[in-house]
């Protein structure tokens, strides 16, 4: 299948970039990766009239360390995430989460910008920009501002982006050194997208946990931060009955669709058990 037809623009600029989408409206599209957006154009799921390819955009690249923060370009790709020492050692979960994201292909082209932009349910990094507290910088025609993960996110293919906005990059602060993580993903096949998954990143003080943050892929419209599964395990030693408590907390707030990936109740079953699968390997990174 190929697309339906469309104008091709490649800006040099973030300012260029915006102009264009500000003036060509709404039937013009960012293009990252492609990925996930041509896909969709093949399935004539979407129609752009306009294609601003961000390629030839040298400011939207790169991973920086800015003291306590790490700044990550909208076009860094999942390999380059993979391929960063910084990334393996200050974000380890980000590699881990980018090693189960489809397969070395896709990775070499799909973007972090593009997954957590793209606003589908199914994309891995969403869920793991809320567990640790990430926060996105927009620029658009009224100017720059940013938005935490947890505010973006408002429905599938929905988010805060207004006309004409770019997601330029992705501030994410250092987690405390010692913390440990985990990102436990079920699929049918290895390069399918999440059956359920979830995130962990978590302290332990003492044999019991000090801090945790708990985030779920494809079990909503949106990813879900799961607060009240954090919080029945905070304090405790991480027993069998406080990550079966996390498990329930979890499954309460969950409401994926049924579809070729399992009925409701399934995906529900078996995103508690991702939960308790993602802390238990926490806690044993721990040793
Ligand atoms: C076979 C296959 C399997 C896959 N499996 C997985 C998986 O298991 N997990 C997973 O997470 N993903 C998966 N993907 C999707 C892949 O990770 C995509 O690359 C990613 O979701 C989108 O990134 P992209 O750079 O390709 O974005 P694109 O496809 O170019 O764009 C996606 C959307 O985001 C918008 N966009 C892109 N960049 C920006 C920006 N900077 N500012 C504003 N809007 C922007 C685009 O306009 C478009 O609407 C899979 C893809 C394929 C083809």
């Amino acid at each position: 299948m190929i697309p339906g037809p469309f104008s091709y623009h490649r800006p040099a600029s973030v300012a260029d970039a915006v102009k264009l989408l500000s003036t060509l409206g709404d039937e013009a599209r960012p293009l990252a990766g492609g990925h996930s957006l041509v896909p969709m154009m093949k399935l004539r799921l979407a129609t752009p009239e306009h294609l601003v390819d961000l390629h030839g955009i040298d400011d939207l690249k790169g991973i920086q360390r800015n003291g306590d923060r790490i700044a990550i370009g909208a076009m860094t790709t999942q390999h380059e995430l993979l391929a960063s020492d910084e990334i393996a050692r200050s974000l380890p979960i980000l590699r881990e989460t980018a090693l189960v994201i489809a397969d070395p292909q896709v990775r070499y082209m799909g973007t972090l910008g593009g997954n957590v932009a793209n606003g589908d349910p199914g994309n891995d990094m969403p869920a793991v920009m809320l567990v640790l507290g990430a926060s996105y910088h927009l620029q658009g025609p009224n100017g720059a501002r940013d938005v935490a993960a947890s505010e973006f996110y408002q429905g599938a293919y929905f988010t805060a982006l207004e006309p004409g906005e770019l997601l330029t990059s992705i501030s994410i602060p250092v987690p405390e050194s010692g913390h440990s993580y985990a990102y436990e993903k079920l699929k049918r096949k290895v390069g399918d997208y999440a059956t359920a998954a979830a995130a962990v990143v978590m302290t332990m003080s003492d044999g019991k946990v000090a801090t945790c943050a708990i985030g779920l892929t494809n079990l909503h419209e949106t990813p879900l931060l799961a607060t009240d599964a954090a919080n029945a395990v905070i304090g405790t030693g991480l027993d069998l009955a406080s990550l079966q408590k996390a498990a329930a907390a979890a499954e309460a707030i969950m409401s994926p669709a049924a579809d070729a990936r399992g009925p409701v109740e399934y995906r529900k079953h078996v995103g508690g058990i991702m939960v308790m699968r993602a802390l238990s390997r926490a806690l044993a990174r721990l040793g």
